[in-house]
């Protein structure tokens, strides 16, 4: 038996792609695709390229983006898979306001609590 320590990674996969019922690509984190067949019968999927086990979580709907962080604590926006063009395809600036959103809203050890926006 080979046990190979690869670390689990996971990615979130939008209801509606799932309804679609058509075939739904899943991009691994080293560029690898695998493409999974709802209903989703497997929560646990691995990457034919770098045999990462992907662990599939399902969110309602058409979520556009997720915010999560990365290792230095930083919040950062995961995107769905699975959802809508145009809830993916966001700005830069609109992508600046969700972190910040994000940094209010998690950050509790920064103060982040200035009043008053940057003009442009
Ligand atoms: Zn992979």
């Amino acid at each position: 038996m080979r046990e190979k320590l690869k670390p689990d990674l996971f990615t979130f996969v939008a209801g509606v792609a799932v309804e679609r019922n058509e075939p739904l690509p899943i991009t691994c984190n080293c560029g690898g695709v695998i493409t999974i067949m709802p209903p989703l019968q497997e929560q646990v999927v691995v990457c034919a390229r770098c045999e990462s086990r992907i662990k599939i979580l399902v969110l309602e709907g058409d979520p556009g983006y997720v915010f999560g962080s990365d290792p230095s604590g930083e919040p950062m926006l995961i995107p769905v898979q699975g959802s809508s063009k145009q809830k993916l395809d966001i700005s830069d600036e609109e992508r600046r306001k969700a972190l910040e959103d994000a940094r209010k809203r998690f950050g509790s050890t920064k103060k982040t609590t200035k009043k008053g926006r940057r003009h442009e």
